[in-house]
């Protein structure tokens, strides 16, 4: 399952942090999942649950923050509205996929030896 392995990537990147701050565990780990990045949150959560056990996010708290998908006009910067034809209208140019389809670590909490 694709949210298996992004789990795994994860955790190993977490545990890579962890090691470089000296840290004996993590208490929370914050992402920053694009609606458009095909993740399912509920299947990532489950697959946490799993990988998590006997690692360093044993005790970990996961927050998932979903960003809503954003698109431009890539020459004049306009923000266009998802739903909409995505073509700015003044420069009939194709929009360009702003946010939404990123999977970020963007903080983790940890507990120092
Ligand atoms: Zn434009």
């Amino acid at each position: 399952m694709h949210e298996y392995s992004i789990v795994q990537a994860l955790m190993s990147q977490v545990e890579t942090e962890a090691r470089k701050h000296g840290a004996v565990s993590v208490d929370r780990i914050e992402l920053k999942i694009g609606e458009l990045s095909g993740i399912e949150v509920d299947l990532l959560r489950t697959a946490f649950e799993v990988f998590r056990d006997r690692s360093i996010c044993a005790r970990a708290e996961l927050e998932i923050e979903v960003v809503p998908a954003e698109w431009s006009c890539p020459t004049c910067r306009e923000l266009l509205e998802a739903g909409a034809r995505l073509q700015c209208p003044d420069c009939k140019q194709p929009a360009r996929l702003l946010s939404g389809d990123e999977i970020v670590l963007q903080r983790i909490e940890m507990e120092a030896a």
